[in-house]
């Protein structure tokens, strides 16, 4: 049965959600870090199968609540029901960590390439048999490491960014329902893009036409390429990432919309400022920041942060505008986001009529009682 991670008497969440911390642990036997563990209550009554990692407080994450060796036979098989999941479409997620019962694995397809990002040292360790099993299931693609430095630097192992074996073309464009967005492996956020937006951009640029477009936090463009190619008169995007610019700028192009659009690179706190002293105004603003609350400590200043650009932002819509608006911080629900945007509302002096409640696409599932897996939350906004 290999080591065994004992559990404290009453720490009987990892049952039911797969996260356990240090905190939650009596003892565990020698195991080398990232190697699987059989999780035992303070009874001794098995519980399940983990990877383990002595380094971060996060130290043990469930992948199986059944009698089962851990090994590559095993992750083929989750591959294949993750990916049976899915509707075969050429840019999706493939695997979304807890939301497909592989913790710590996110895979990614962007037509003929498979971006594997590894968070966790057990799932770097066990990176072939992945790319082994998501060949025997998808096809002989290349794959490309996209493992994320910080998760890395937490976990203790040294992130991977390349091909695994042999070279793919070192770029793609992929067809995002209407728009085109060129994907440079190794050079983007996540692994390319926000795959978790994809169904947004669509969504939330419906009626774009006619209208002006303030797309903050931009990354790649991708809300304001969705909203020229659909008719808009303009697009400002407000980025403070050189390379993220870089792609915006080649993305406009690639739709050939460049014209219609003017690059900002700055902060878009300051950029909501200048705009308003410069009277603008938009007929639709996306607002999509990165996660302001990492922790559950920087909630407040968090809540402060997403209050002022709303607020800013609503004073910046025509009548009959639309706001959407974002939030991916884990530590903010949605009820506190619907507070913090009521909030500014109220300041703003803006009445706003909720079209639509938007959150990530489903191809990054949620667990209802893993409740960190589902992150993203927005509300579409129209002024009344
Ligand atoms: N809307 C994008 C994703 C945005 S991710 C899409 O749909 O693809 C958030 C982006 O905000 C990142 O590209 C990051 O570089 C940028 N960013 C973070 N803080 C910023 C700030 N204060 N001002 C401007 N851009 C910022």
């Amino acid at each position: 049965m290999g080591p065994v991670l004992r559990l404290k008497r009453g720490h009987d969440r990892p049952r039911m959600h797969p996260w356990i911390f240090k905190g939650d642990v009596a003892d565990v036997g020698a195991v080398d870090p990232g190697d699987a563990v059989t999780i035992v209550d303070s009874l001794g009554h098995f519980v399940g199968r983990g990877l383990f990692n002595p380094r971060p407080a996060l130290c043990c994450r469930v992948l199986t609540r059944q009698d089962q060796a851990v090994d590559a036979a095993f992750l083929e098989a989750r591959l294949r029901e993750a990916i049976g999941r899915r509707r075969g479409e050429p840019l999706t997620r493939l695997v979304w960590s807890e939301g497909d019962g592989l913790p710590g694995l996110v895979v990614d397809r962007y037509g003929d390439v498979l971006a594997v990002q590894c968070l966790t040292l057990g799932m770097a360790k066990m990176r072939r048999a992945i790319v082994a099993g998501l060949r025997a299931t998808v096809g002989d693609l290349p794959v490309f490491n996209a493992d994320d430095a910080v998760s890395a630097a937490l976990e203790g192992f040294t992130p991977e960014r390349g091909w695994i074996d042999r070279p793919g073309s070192d770029e793609v464009v992929v067809d995002e329902d209407g728009a085109r967005l060129r994907v440079r492996f190794g050079v983007g956020q996540k692994t390319g893009l926000y795959l978790d937006q994809r169904l947004n951009h669509r969504l939330v640029t419906e009626g774009a036409a006619g209208r002006a477009v303030l797309d903050a936090f931009a990354y790649t463009a991708g809300f304001a390429c969705h909203a020229l190619v659909r008719g808009a008169t303009r697009a400002v995007c407000v980025e403070s990432s050189p390379d993220a610019l870089a792609g915006a700028r080649d993305n406009l192009a690639l739709n050939g919309v460049a014209d219609r659009a003017e690059l900002v690179s700055l902060n878009v706190f300051d950029e909501l400022r200048q705009l308003e002293r410069d009277g603008a105004r938009f007929g639709l603003i996306a607002l999509d920041p990165p996660p302001f609350a990492r922790s559950r400590t920087a909630v407040d200043a968090a809540a402060r942060g997403y209050k002022d650009i709303n607020l800013r932002a609503m004073r910046l819509l025509d009548a009959g505008g639309r706001l959407a608006t974002f939030s991916c911080s884990h530590h903010v629900s949605d009820a506190m986001f619907d507070d913090i945007c009521r909030d500014a509302a109220f300041d703003a002096g803006v009445t706003l009529r909720v079209l639509a409640r938007l959150t990530q696409a489903p191809d990054h599932p949620v667990l209802l009682t893993v409740p960190e897996t589902g992150y993203l939350k927005g509300l579409l906004l129209e002024a009344v």
